[in-house]
């Protein structure tokens, strides 16, 4: 095996590392920075990701709060409790665990867009979203955010590099563009009307995989000594996750790689953190928070 294996859990502890000192420094302003998770119903996976979410929050000091609402919670009961934390000046930050119910999935735009935009730290409000495309200061969403702080600790260029990115998804392909593209990337985004997209892939000195497709990307897609950032979590057995990428063919190959899993998702979960701290800070310099 060739490749640099980019360990998410080095980089994750990196940013969290980072995060942590902001938080103790918040506190010590008198800002303690609190997240409010709200799940709707008993979706295993993703009771995981939030024991996952609340175990970071408990190691970085920072305190959060899970609401876990019935199953049956209509549109409207839902809208209520996240109006009310909004208005709650001792929350900085709201995120509510996608995938939601089936009676209420139909709303899912409308019931992210009711969050307070300074409050969004998934980073999916058209308003935060407007502020990456335009390149103002916002809240960015964690996957991408978490896969850009992970080359700059690892020292991967990225001005100038021609960067590939398979998906365009509003909450991975489409905002790591925007990021990539801020840091003076050349950036291609394919998806599946794409012609010749191994072709494509293969120019890429940064080729990101958001497909959603197990082991999509093979080797032969890949350029010799590139960097290959595998953002997909594909469960192909109980027990078994694979990503996007044929990790073990396409490491020959590559030049650094991020393995799945102990890869990206660990970094979404430690920007989260950092989304949540940044947040805090900027509430309390607009003023009306409480610790
Ligand atoms: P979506 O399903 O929203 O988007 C998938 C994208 O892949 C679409 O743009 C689609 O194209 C494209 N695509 C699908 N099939 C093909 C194909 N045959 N050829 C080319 N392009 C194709 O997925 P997400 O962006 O939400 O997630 C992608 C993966 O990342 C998933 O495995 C998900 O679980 C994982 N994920 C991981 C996270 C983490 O923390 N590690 C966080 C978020 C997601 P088109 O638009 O044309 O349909």
């Amino acid at each position: 095996m060739a490749a640099r294996i980019l360990s998410g859990k080095e980089f994750a502890a990196k940013i969290k590392e980072a995060a942590g000192r902001r938080a103790a420094a918040l506190c010590a302003a008198g800002v303690h920075p609190r997240l409010a998770v709200i799940i709707v119903g008993a979706d295993p996976a993703s009771e995981v990701y939030v024991r996952n979410k609340r175990k970071a929050c408990e190691e970085l000091g920072i305190l959060s709060d899970h609401i876990a609402l019935p199953a049956e919670t209509t549109k409207a009961e839902l809208l209520a409790c996240i109006d009310a934390l909004n208005a709650d000046a001792g929350v900085h930050g709201i995120l509510v665990q996608l995938p939601l119910p089936a009676q209420i999935a139909a709303s899912e735009e409308e019931i992210l867009r009711r969050i307070d935009p300074r409050k969004d730290v998934d980073g999916f409000h058209p308003v935060n979203v407007g502020q990456l495309a335009i390149g103002a200061p916002g809240l960015r969403p964690c996957t991408p955010a978490g896969c850009i702080r992970m080359l700059e600790y690892a020292g991967i260029p990225i001005e100038g590099a021609r960067a590939v990115i398979i998906g365009r998804s509003n909450i991975v392909g489409k905002p790591m563009a925007h990021l990539l593209l801020e840091r003076n990337a050349t950036v291609t985004i394919c998806h599946s009307r794409t012609q010749n997209l191994a072709a494509v892939a293969r120019e890429a000195d940064i080729l990101v995989a958001a497909v959603g497709r197990p082991r999509f990307v093979t080797a032969d897609m890949v350029k010799p000594g590139a960097t290959v950032i595998d953002v997909g979590i594909n469960r192909i057995a109980p027990k078994q996750l694979v990503g996007d990428v044929d990790f073990d063919a396409a490491a020959e190959v590559a030049g650094a790689i991020t393995p799945v899993p102990g890869g990206v998702g660990l970094l979404t979960v430690a920007m989260l953190m950092e989304n949540v701290v940044q947040a805090a800070q900027a509430q309390m310099e607009q003023g009306g928070v409480e610790g």
